[in-house]
């Protein structure tokens, strides 16, 4: 079987970078190992597919000075990508989504896409050796063996779902960085007794006395971990240093738009017991545990400058990392310094390339994985098929 290029993996930067060379005439075999594609597109956003993000730059990567030219590349492109396969987009409060808000729309578009540019898409493939020929690729699967010019590794990354198959460069002289879960909850047994129940609140990591993450939104506390939005934001954070050898310590601040001076004057003029204040500010069982925290009995004004301080610094503590299966993105992968960061090509390897999550590149949460996935893409079918207009 023999085709142009080769495209290991059928996620978004794999049909994406499909999409793109197909458009330019080339022959072009998609292998998915899983019985479909673009499976994590389906799941993204919960069912929304949150595709790219308004504020997309490099700072929001874990490796800026690699992703900036792809992502300059690209700019001004997203839009024009999905009209070329039918698609409108919107945004939310910065996320952009498709217009429809429905990721199976997002998915059916992409495949029709790729089907109509010609590419061939082959699930149930599974790649199992790649061998470096001469003239390019012979790329061993479940399905006998295909032969193609140039290889483009888009095999993601097995959080939730997906398959890890970094292995299959090592023969090839690549190396990969290990992997931690990124976007996922943090486990954290710091707060007791609230599970399912969702605040707005301050989150702040710290790396010793320095802080390293420090945002507002919404948590939701489980028995063991702390989750939500929030959470999901700081886990990228949390994980990079994890996977450093560095634990970071965080601390709640369940009131962050008033001061601790403005609480301990409403808990001083407080009839209340401790719990029954608290709930001034915080659902019951959250009241609970921070009154347990402040270690208070009795009448909230005889206990009002630690009941404010116990809820402006609820320090917490950390225990590991979430396990992949359960995280949305990973950190850790292909090491960047084999790659040409402007055309994901490798350096070791001439007419390999590599995409998306299989690179040691992961963003924050709110679209920057999916729109590191687009423009890898695009900065590899370019430089494969030469200037490409979307
Ligand atoms: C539940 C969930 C929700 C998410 N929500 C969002 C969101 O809202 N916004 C956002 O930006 N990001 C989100 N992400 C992350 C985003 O989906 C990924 O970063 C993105 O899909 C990565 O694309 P990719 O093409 O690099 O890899 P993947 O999507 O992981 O695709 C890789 C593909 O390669 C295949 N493969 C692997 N090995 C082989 C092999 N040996 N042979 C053949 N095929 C192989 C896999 O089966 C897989 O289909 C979410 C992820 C999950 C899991």
């Amino acid at each position: 079987m023999k085709f142009q290029d080769i495209v290991i993996g059928g996620g978004a930067s794999g049909i994406a970078s499909a999409i793109l060379l197909a458009r330019k005439g080339r022959r072009v075999a998609v292998l998915e190992a899983q019985d479909r594609a673009l499976k994590k597109v389906l799941a993204s956003g919960n069912g929304r597919c949150n595709l790219s993000n308004v504020g997309v730059c490099a700072d929001r990567y874990n490796n800026p000075d690699f992703v900036r030219s792809v992502l300059d590349a690209f700019d001004g492109r997203l839009v024009s990508f999905f009209a070329s396969a039918g698609l409108e987009l919107r945004q939310e409060d910065g996320r952009i989504y498709p217009y429809s808000f429905c990721s199976g729309n997002v998915v059916n578009a992409l495949l029709d896409a790729a089907d109509k540019a010609g590419a061939v898409l082959r699930c149930g493939v599974k790649v199992m050796r790649i061998d470096k020929k001469d003239n390019g690729f012979a790329v061993v699967t479940t399905d006998g063996v295909y032969i193609g010019e140039n290889v483009v590794f888009a095999t993601g990354s097995n959080a939730t779902s997906g398959v890890d198959s970094l292995a299959l460069l090592a023969p090839l002289g690549h190396k990969c960085t290990k992997r931690l879960a990124a976007i996922s909850y943090i486990p954290c047994t710091s707060v007791k007794g609230a599970s399912g129940v969702r605040a707005r609140a301050a989150l702040t990591l710290f790396d010793g006395d320095r802080k390293v993450f420090c945002r507002q939104g919404e948590l939701l506390f489980k028995d063991k971990a702390l989750s939500g939005i929030l959470a999901f934001e700081a886990s990228s954070v949390y994980s990079r240093l994890m996977r450093r050898g560095i634990k970071c310590a965080g601390a709640i601040d369940f009131v962050p738009d008033k001061s601790a001076g403005e609480v301990e004057a409403f808990f001083a003029l407080s009839d209340a017991d401790c719990v029954q204040a608290l709930c001034a500010y915080l659902h019951k069982s959250l009241a609970a545990a921070v009154a347990k925290r402040a270690g208070t009995e009795g009448k909230a004004r005889d206990n009002a400058a630690i009941l404010a301080r116990t809820l402006k610094n609820y320090t917490l503590g950390f225990d590991g990392v979430c396990d992949i299966k359960n995280a949305q993105v990973v950190c850790g992968g292909l090491e960047l310094t084999d790659f040409d960061p402007r055309t994901m090509e490798s350096t070791k390897v001439k007419g390999l390339y590599a995409t998306g999550e299989a690179l040691d590149v992961d963003g924050e949460c709110g679209g920057y994985n999916l729109h590191w996935a687009w423009a890898s893409a695009y900065a590899a079918a370019r430089a494969i098929a030469g200037e490409i207009n979307v």
